[in-house]
């Protein structure tokens, strides 16, 4: 079966093989946001089995109107709350928001493909 993932619009391939030997960077790394609607608290506070205002309260910085999930200071990297360097993976895979699934197919990579190429190993042109 094709490890490779294409999606309209966008003039790259991904090849997911290169997440088991790239140790997460989209998840760690430098410090960033990853926005969260509404919908995916809900489903992130079910998933943990945790009311969603101590979720809210664990988990969450209010950014302007937004929230993003909270980062865990490692070394020098900034790595996800939900990033386990111990599990090697999201401890919240299978509910992680739209942000995460959606990447490497940002419209922001578009025109900042060195950035992209810098973060993920699994990126092919063309
Ligand atoms: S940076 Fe790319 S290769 Fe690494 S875990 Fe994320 S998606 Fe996979
Ligand atoms: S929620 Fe999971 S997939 Fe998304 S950045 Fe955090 S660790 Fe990575």
């Amino acid at each position: 079966m094709s490890t490779l993932i294409r999606q309209d619009g966008f003039g790259y391939a991904f090849d997911s093989r290169a997440c088991a030997e790239c140790g997460g960077r989209c998840c760690t790394g430098e410090s960033g946001n990853i926005f969260v609607k509404r919908s995916e608290i809900e489903a992130l506070a079910t998933y943990l089995q945790m009311e969603e205002a101590v979720f809210a309260q664990k988990y969450l910085l209010k950014k302007g109107y937004k929230y993003t999930l909270k980062e865990q200071r490692v070394g020098m990297s900034y790595d996800c709350i939900f990033y386990s360097r111990d599990a090697g993976g999201c401890v919240v895979y299978d509910v992680r928001p739209k942000q995460c699934r959606t990447f490497p197919f940002w419209d922001y990579f578009k025109n900042n493909m060195q950035e992209l190429h810098d973060e993920c190993p699994g990126i092919i042109d063309g």
